[in-house]
């Protein structure tokens, strides 16, 4: 009895069958009316052959590089229409995007992925920014407006989180005794962040997923791709940079290329602390890991014009990933070596915990808002196979993409911020657990170590120079 959102003609080519392209399968086959011979999955990996075979779902067994994108996905989508899910590491977003409205074939993704040796072999740290591979792809769809739709970085974070963003907004704007009618467009949404007097928006996360065993020494562990994580916890650390921020970090860097909505900074985001806040743990340490939505919702919510707004709010990822996540982000950086094994925590050894992840919305006339998903393991396989709590946050966001772009066919490229909110979180909710709305008095200020003097602002607990740990 679950709904079927349509029909999806021409091959649905699934590239990359890692933790996340096992989990968007069963929401494929369970939510779209497709032919079953149509569907292909792209992996280079043999171990999921058997999976694959026992399914009788056709498995291409390469990897898609700059050298073979053309021909391979060509001849994949010869009748040019279908659907490329693109969940692999290694590949280059904007390429087969771009390939893919050249065939008129849809398109979506969770990340804006580069092609393999992008993470380690630019030499220039800014060259390595989300910063800088985002806006490669807003200035494609600058030049090329319209056409068909490709959704970029759909995932749960970048992705649902955005339209979180949008419910906490229209939460708060109720609760303050405020107009809560959507806005329309992205003016309004930015007038309506603005108006509400919203300073800034972490993506607050918790992870407290956890096995019985405890993390061998040298296995980096974590609850999604540890290869993606390794990536993006190796490029500085970055965040969108509000109008309210007084201060200005000393390793810091602004742009004067592209949107201009964020900053980087001369460190590994991986090691870069935060002060945040989530409903379970209350106050906590994250992770200012890069991520594209620290850029995107900063520069969707952008009140004037790009170089001297009128209003931005800053935004970044605040992450505590699950405990032996960061038992290997701490043996990785503390060794300067990259552990070779991995391994993502599979649904059925998990014995506990939720992933928790939501926007805290700060600053404003109630302090402190967190919106969000607390999705437990335990719920999230009832929910659906192969897929710890994490990884249902994703392709649950992915199947809301999918949804939203067959729906809108000729949207060209966009991004989560400038999808129909409501429509995808329609879809996703199903699969998301409790989705709640918690206020919180805490500010960055509180819960400190008082015997050791901080270089902080106490006029103003929310400028990023309280919410960066010493
Ligand atoms: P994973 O490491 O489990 O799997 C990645 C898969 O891609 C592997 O099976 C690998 O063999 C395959 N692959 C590698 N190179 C390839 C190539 N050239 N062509 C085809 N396949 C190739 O990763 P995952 O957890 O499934 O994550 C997949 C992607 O989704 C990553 O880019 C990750 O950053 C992203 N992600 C986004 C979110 C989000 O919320 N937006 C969350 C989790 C993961």
């Amino acid at each position: 009895s679950y709904p079927t959102y349509g029909r999806i003609d021409g091959p649905i080519v699934i590239i990359g069958f890692g933790s996340i392209g096992r989990g968007t399968l069963p929401l494929i086959e369970r939510h779209f009316d497709f032919d079953a011979d149509q569907l292909v999955v792209v992996e280079p990996n043999g171990d999921v052959a058997n999976f694959l075979h026992q399914r009788k779902i056709r498995h291409v067994q390469e990897a898609v590089t700059r050298e073979n994108y053309r021909s391979l996905l060509g001849d994949l989508f010869k009748g040019g229409q279908g659907f490329c899910v693109n969940l692999s590491v290694d590949t280059s977003s904007l390429d087969i995007m771009k390939y893919c409205r050249e065939l008129g074939v849809l398109y979506i993704d969770t990340v804006v992925e580069p092609w393999a040796g992008f993470y380690f072999e630019t030499a220039e740290n800014a060259e390595r920014t989300n910063y800088a591979l985002r806006q490669r792809v807003r200035d494609e769809k600058a030049a090329n407006p319209g056409g068909t739709t490709a959704v970029s970085c759909c995932g749960a974070n970048p992705g649902m989180v955005s339209w979180f963003v949008k419910e906490a907004l229209l939460t708060l704007a109720r609760d303050t005794g405020g107009d809560a009618t959507p806005p329309t467009d992205r003016a309004g949404w930015a007038g309506l962040m603005q108006s509400l007097g919203v300073k800034g928006v972490h993506i607050a996360e918790r992870d407290t997923q956890a096995r019985r065993t405890p993390r061998p020494r040298n296995v980096f562990v974590n609850t999604w791709s540890v290869e993606g994580f390794i990536s993006e916890g190796f490029q500085p650390a970055e965040l969108g940079w509000g109008t309210h921020e007084t201060w200005f970090p000393e390793n810091g860097h602004s742009y004067d290329i592209g949107c201009q909505a964020a900053i980087w900074l001369e460190r590994p985001g991986a090691i870069t602390r935060v002060h945040t806040w989530c409903p379970t743990p209350g106050p906590q340490f994250g992770f200012l890991v890069t991520h594209n939505e620290a850029v995107s919702i900063s520069d969707y919510y952008t009140v004037g014009q790009a170089d001297a707004p009128d209003y931005r709010p800053t935004c970044h990822y605040a992450y505590h990933p699950c405990d032996d996540a960061v038992l290997s982000l701490h043996e990785m950086f503390g060794s300067g070596i990259q552990q070779t094994k991995h391994h993502i925590l599979e649904p059925d050894e998990i014995v506990e915990g939720i992933d928790e992840l939501g926007v805290l919305l700060f600053g404003h006339e109630k302090n402190a808002l967190w919106y969000g998903s607390r999705l437990s393991n335990a719920e999230a396989v009832e929910l659906a196979p192969y897929q710890n709590a994490t990884g249902l946050q994703v392709t649950s966001a992915v199947l809301a993409g999918m949804v939203w772009a067959l729906e809108n066919p000729k949207a060209g490229i966009v991004e989560a911020d400038e999808m129909d909110h409501a429509r995808c979180l329609e879809v996703q909710r199903p699969y998301l657990g409790p989705v709640e709305a918690h206020y919180t008095d805490w500010t960055p200020l509180q819960d400190r170590w008082e015997l050791f003097p901080e270089d902080i602002d106490e006029s103003d607990p929310w400028q990023f120079r309280n919410v960066l740990a010493s």
